[in-house]
């Protein structure tokens, strides 16, 4: 896997209580609460794109709305929801030219129990990881999450964010 971050055992515990006792995790990013900051990869009047903060691959993202949406398929009409996509495709095209991708996973995660405000995942999957390692296994926290620094991450939210093209 080259060059790739070394992995972290996960305190899905600790997490589980930050996400099911805490405020929103988007609402406060917008809101400019400094305990849930992000590093800001793109925004538009109504959606913000930043880097994970538990990343289980090199250039994780989320994309979300900014206004508290829960679900993507009951609280946005199509036009809405594909000018959203709109913006998860430009920031998954700004990913990969930042970053060698065999392929981009996309989905949406969360739940009533936890993040429950809608945010898309965009997880691009470097060259080179086993099969047995890819797919659901490469995005499972339980699995580690990346040791990243935070000015390197800084560093990879302005490059991905140099390579937006809206
Ligand atoms: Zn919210």
């Amino acid at each position: 896997m080259g060059d790739l971050p070394a992995k972290a055992t996960f305190d899905f515990e600790q997490y589980a209580r930050r996400v099911s006792g805490g405020p929103c995790f988007v609402c406060a990013f917008v809101a400019g609460n400094p305990d849930y900051r992000h590093h800001l990869v793109y925004e538009t009047d109504d959606t913000i794109a930043f880097l994970a903060r538990y990343p289980t691959l090199l250039g994780y993202c989320l994309v979300a709305p900014k206004r508290h949406l829960e679900s993507w398929v009951h609280d946005m009409e199509q036009p809405e929801f594909l000018r959203f996509q709109g913006i998860v495709h430009e920031v998954a095209r700004a990913i990969v030219a930042t970053l060698p991708t065999e392929r981009m996973y996309s989905m949406s995660l969360g739940s009533r129990q936890g993040n429950a405000h809608l945010h898309w995942h965009l997880a691009p999957l470097p060259p080179g990881v086993p099969y047995h390692h890819q797919q659901f296994h490469a995005v499972m926290a339980e699995n580690g999450v990346l040791v990243v620094d935070d000015n390197s991450q800084a560093a990879l939210a302005r490059e991905i964010r140099s390579h937006i093209q809206v």
